[in-house]
């Protein structure tokens, strides 16, 4: 039985590199900080999905009757946390985990079969060249790629350029002051602008819908028809 005793100690070996391989490799939940089998852990998972908003489509229609807003979330509790720790504790891959979810749902909304919205590209709510850089990421633009990469829709981030900075519109006080902070926003590269397409915009949050106008108008002007808008989340809106 000469062999035996190699090959147990190589199993032990084995066994052992396993278990560093895995500490090394299993990163921690982002938002808890506890070992997590995916990007983000179990109990985490829940609670960001406890805010998925019961409709996709929002009935209420706050871009227009033709251009249809989808909501994956309620901008509330463990989903708006998990959005501020993306884009401020530095956590892009929070953004690729939610955007499976988005991707999901798409695919089993029964108002997202439409020819229009099938056979659209998908164009992430651009930020300024200053931003992207101090920030790192676009996380409208990390959650429309991976999206993508599932449905298999077309993302064309090139259509839309963000060439005004703005002020956070939060920071902004009055209705007149946001849409004169967005005035002028974006641009269609010239490049971009024979490209007669519809397409669907994807940001990660609405709330006054102002940035969405701003960037739908700025696509019109070039002839691209903006079919739908998907986010990730909205605040909460009573339809009655
Ligand atoms: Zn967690």
């Amino acid at each position: 039985m000469q062999w035996f005793k190699p090959l147990g100690s190589s199993l032990k070996i084995e066994r052992l590199a396993n278990a560093v391989k895995d500490s090394l490799w299993q990163a921690n939940c982002p938002l808890c900080k506890r070992p997590a089998d995916g990007i983000l852990c179990k109990d985490c998972d829940r609670q960001i999905t406890a805010y998925q908003a019961r409709e996709f489509l929002q009935k209420d229609n706050p871009i227009s009757l033709e251009i249809p807003l989808y909501s994956w979330g309620i901008y509330d509790g463990a989903l708006k946390r998990a959005i501020a720790a993306c884009k401020y504790e530095n956590h892009p891959e929070i953004m690729e985990a939610i955007a499976v979810k988005i991707a999901d749902t798409w695919q089993r909304s029964a108002h997202t079969k439409t020819k229009n919205l099938q056979k659209a590209s998908v164009i992430p709510i651009p930020l300024h060249a200053n931003k992207l850089k101090s920030r790192g990421f676009n996380q409208a633009e990390i959650l429309a790629r991976r999206f993508c990469d599932l449905t298999t829709m077309p993302l064309k981030p090139q259509l839309l350029q963000r060439v005004k900075e703005t002020k956070a519109q939060m920071q902004t006080n009055s209705k007149q002051e946001r849409e004169q902070n967005l005035s002028h926003a974006f641009a269609v590269p010239s490049n971009q602008k024979s490209n007669h397409r519809n397409v669907i915009l994807f940001d990660d949050i609405y709330t006054t819908g102002v940035t969405i106008r701003e960037a739908i108008a700025t696509l019109s002007d070039s002839n691209i028809a903006v079919r739908g808008v998907i986010v990730l989340a909205r605040p909460q809106f009573t339809n009655n």
